[in-house]
């Protein structure tokens, strides 16, 4: 009698003989953005909008994820198409500085082997994740800013955004709004009753790495030159295979003061917990306890994915290593 002999476990067999790797246990979690998010403010379409934006991107990520490719070159993906939808505070949907300009800040890093590439207060160009990819990979800096940073980009032929690319209604009004609330003194500079909007996605590849990368325009009616913690590298963004990937998104002033990013890993790292215990501490205790809003998304070298956050919301989808999609938007969900 022929015996049935399974396909599947040859095909991996083969692969792994001729060095192939396979792809398994890759995950991908995104966000885009936390804040004051009540079901009751939005409408059904509105929110609809969002989740098929955030569902669009987080299987796009997936999708190149099981292809092979590396865990860098997903979150660049999918970060871009985030940066291009004028729903979130990046790229496109840039929120207005006090002047108002557009000054976007973003980050990547690679948890292989730390490399890291980060640019702040960039004014003409169209994605900025791809501006720190480049100086992660082609320069010999970590952090460029302004000016600099563009030049340096339009030496590598990055994308400028065209005049008006960054012009948004809805935006401006925000921008008026917090003027007017900053000069009632209704709210302090650094206010919080907002949706920070800001990007970001961690993802672990078929290879077993991690990366992390997030993009903002920081806060509306920034002034002075006002960098957050998006392109801090252990602020608002980390990665290391050793422990996790992780992005945040929330009051930059408090992630910066906290290294919420590199000590979320750092807990991971060298108490031996899991990465969803130790980001639960870091924004529900550490950070709630000094008055810090956010949240961030994680995913640690076996793919496991944690998204907590201390606002009503967090914008934000997953694809576990199950391939189970989740997409939420506001807190119990
Ligand atoms: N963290 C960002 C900042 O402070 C804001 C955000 O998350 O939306 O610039």
């Amino acid at each position: 009698m022929k015996k049935n002999i399974p396909l599947v476990p040859l095909i991996l067999a083969s692969q792994l003989l001729s060095g192939q790797v396979v792809a398994e246990d890759v995950s991908i979690a995104i966000h885009g953005g936390a804040g004051t998010l009540k079901r009751e403010h939005m409408s059904p379409q509105q929110e609809a909008v969002y989740r098929q934006k955030l569902e669009e991107a987080v299987t796009l990520g997936h999708t190149l994820l099981k292809q092979g490719k590396s865990a860098v070159e997903a979150v660049t993906e999918t970060i871009k198409i985030l940066e291009d939808s004028p729903l979130f505070n990046a790229g496109r949907g840039a929120v207005y500085t006090y002047n108002g300009e557009h000054e976007l800040d973003a980050s990547i890093m690679d948890g292989k082997d730390r490399a890291a590439g980060a640019v702040a207060g960039v004014k003409h160009v169209k994605n900025p994740i791809t501006l720190a990819r480049l100086i992660m990979e082609k320069s010999d800096h970590v952090f460029l800013s302004g000016d600099g940073a563009e030049q340096f980009a339009w030496l590598h032929d990055i994308e400028r955004a065209s005049t008006g690319y960054f012009d948004n209604e809805q935006r401006y009004k925000q921008l008026l709004d917090v003027k007017e609330k900053l000069a009632f003194q209704q709210i302090s500079p650094v206010h919080t009753d907002y949706k920070f909007g800001t990007v970001g996605a961690v993802a672990r590849d078929s290879q077993g790495n991690l990366a992390a990368a997030t993009s903002t325009g920081g806060m509306t009616a920034k002034r002075y030159g006002r960098i957050g913690d998006s392109p801090v590298i252990g602020a608002g963004n980390f990665a290391d295979n050793q422990s996790c990937a992780v992005s945040a998104t929330g009051h930059g002033e408090f992630f910066i003061r906290y290294n919420v990013a590199a000590d979320i890993c750092a807990r991971v790292r060298y108490q031996n917990i899991d990465a969803k215990t130790a980001a639960d501490t870091v924004i529900n205790q550490v950070l709630k306890e000094a008055g810090g809003e956010g949240g961030v998304i994680v995913v640690d070298s076996k793919g496991a994915v944690s998204m907590p956050f201390n606002t009503s919301g967090m914008y934000r989808a997953s694809i576990d290593t199950k391939g189970k999609l989740t997409v939420g938007i506001f807190a119990g969900e």
